[in-house]
């Protein structure tokens, strides 16, 4: 890999931030001063210094998002904002792609890596992994809407979810806020599940998804790097 690749990629600064750092003579690989980007590195067997620093090099990032409404959970659009573009300039340039799908208008977590094996990982449907979302539904959602959701719901073109776990928060006046647990990942899963029940969901907010719980503090569009003990526990 180049040199200016290699330093953006960890994190150093954009492509035009690290070639200034390079020419500058900042830049050491195995002890001698190298100021061309272009030379290429052995990202295991080089050892690269910024500023007589040794630098660890990193292959995979990963980050939790709150995702606000009105963004779509992909790598570019040609007409609307994406999720990538709430990351800052750095952060973009490390291939990273939204782990799975949260519709334009749902909002929470959404997991961010450039990891193709752990994404696959969360989203494969043999691996069953449990996503949690709070939910403001129009109606009553009662013990029979429950149990129907419990043993699983035949969706309006046919298809069969699997059972999932809901749990009623609240009762208002016409609207219910509850808890509902699913592990499987069809599109516009819940929305199918309680539109076959004739009900609307009106919000939606993922807030766990595997072992990774939405942080309460992050607010809607901020996003921060997961900890070596949440990647851990998701792996
Ligand atoms: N189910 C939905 O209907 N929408 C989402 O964004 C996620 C799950």
């Amino acid at each position: 890999m180049r040199l200016d690749r290699y330093l953006a990629n960890i994190g150093l600064g954009t492509r035009s931030e690290v070639r200034k750092i390079i020419k500058g003579g900042r830049v050491r690989v195995n002890s001698s001063i190298v100021d061309n980007g272009k030379k290429q590195i052995k990202e295991q067997d080089d050892q690269v210094q910024v500023d007589n620093k040794i630098i660890e090099y990193q292959d995979f990032f990963y980050y939790m998002l709150n995702k606000p409404q009105g963004v779509v959970s992909a790598t570019n659009d040609k007409i609307q904002k994406t999720v990538l573009e709430l990351l800052n300039e750095r952060d973009c340039l490390r291939g990273l792609f939204p782990v799975g799908r949260l519709d334009k208008d749902t909002t929470g977590l959404l997991i961010i890596t450039n990891d193709g094996k752990l994404a696959h990982q969360l989203l494969s449907p043999a691996h069953h992994v449990k996503k949690v979302y709070q939910a403001k539904i129009a109606g009553i959602v009662d013990e029979n809407a429950v149990k129907k959701i419990a043993s699983g719901i035949m969706l309006r073109n046919g298809e069969r979810t699997k059972g999932a776990e809901v749990q009623v928060l609240k009762l208002e006046d016409n609207c219910s806020w509850i808890k509902i647990t699913i592990s499987e990942g069809k599109y516009h899963q819940i929305k199918r599940m309680f539109g076959a029940l004739s009900m609307l969901v009106i919000e939606l907010n993922r807030i766990e998804m595997g072992s990774l719980k939405l942080d309460a503090s992050l607010e809607e569009g901020s996003y921060r790097k997961l900890t070596d003990n949440e990647i851990l526990k998701l792996k």
